[in-house]
């Protein structure tokens, strides 16, 4: 059973989150972030900022 998965800043789309991806819990959803986009914005996720904000 394969879960796509959608990384919540670029829109890449994998058939499942690699070991890479990051994920967010942010107003009670899960989201994914792709490796590139976890590097760039690793300080605003850990700061728990919205994805909006960026
Ligand atoms: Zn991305």
């Amino acid at each position: 059973m394969a879960e796509t998965v959608t990384c919540a800043h670029c829109g890449m789309v994998v058939d499942e989150p690699p070991m890479t991806w990051i994920s967010s819990v942010e107003r009670g959803r899960t989201l994914y972030y792709c490796d590139t986009c976890a590097r760039d914005h690793l300080r605003a996720i850990e700061a728990r900022l919205d994805s909006s904000w960026w």
